[in-house]
């Protein structure tokens, strides 16, 4: 309800004409997700629908998939596949960890007239805002980050950072020994350089890495100077243990 302002399970099934009744098989026995992919049986009415409630009563504009993927695979286990089974529910750690990736995949859209202004990148070449249905104008680097797994093998995290102007880089994205929780220190929690579009170019600004290569150019980067975000360049964010690189990825070009 906090992302997307609807109840899961109260969708248009009727299950019972006594209301109370309905209202204990509807959250119980007979639950069912109002989103379910393949049974369409509990789907909001949208002609029984509060105008207050629009739009985001309306779930075909507005799916759950627009949290993005992380959240997406913990709706389908929790109101899929565990709706009646609690075991295969995921555990608040899980939420944790796919709330605070989703914040990387979130995207600073200028349009004046959207009411939301952000959303969450959709993974495509060409996104657009579900909200407004404009699409991003100008090209939009994401971020893969990589983790050493043996000396010359970087394996993929599964976590990607989008870049728009003025995103701070921290620590929890450079070291993969650093989690970003409440046991953070003050001083973890101060960015360690930021992303700017500067010359029609896409840059990031190093404020405090120490040992940061442009790997592709096989130049350091040192405090105070910037590098330039091209597509296909690698860049090493530190040579400490669990020091991880970045891959850029130009997307709407
Ligand atoms: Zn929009």
């Amino acid at each position: 309800m906090f992302l997307l302002h609807r109840h899961p399970l109260k969708g248009g099934k009727v299950h019972d004409l006594d209301t109370e009744k309905d209202d204990l098989l509807s959250m119980g026995e007979k639950a069912m997700f109002i989103e379910h992919p393949t049974d369409p049986a509990n789907r909001p009415k949208l002609n029984q629908v509060s105008k207050w409630d629009l739009p985001w009563a309306g779930i075909t504009k507005l799916p759950y998939t627009i949290t993005g993927p992380y959240l997406k695979t913990l709706f389908d286990k929790v109101f899929i596949d565990g709706l009646h089974n609690p075991m295969q529910r995921p555990n608040a750690e899980e939420w944790e960890i796919a709330l605070l990736k989703t914040t990387d995949l979130m995207q600073k859209y200028h349009n004046v007239s959207c009411e939301q202004k952000w959303y969450v990148f959709d993974n495509t070449n060409t996104p657009r805002c579900p909200f407004c249905n404009t699409a991003h104008k100008g090209t939009l680097p994401v971020l893969d980050l990589y983790y050493q797994f043996q000396e010359t093998t970087w394996k993929p995290e599964n976590h990607r950072l989008m870049v728009y102007n003025d995103q701070y880089l921290f620590q929890w994205h450079v070291n993969r020994n650093i989690a970003r929780n409440e046991k953070l220190t003050a001083a973890q929690k101060v960015p360690v350089g930021y992303f700017t579009f500067f010359n029609d170019k896409w840059v990031f600004v190093n404020q405090k890495l120490t040992s940061l290569k442009d790997v592709t150019e096989d130049k350091e980067i040192p405090i105070g100077t910037m590098l330039e975000l091209t597509d296909g360049k690698k860049i090493l964010l530190s040579k400490e243990e669990g020091g991880r690189v970045i891959v850029v990825t130009m997307a709407n070009k």
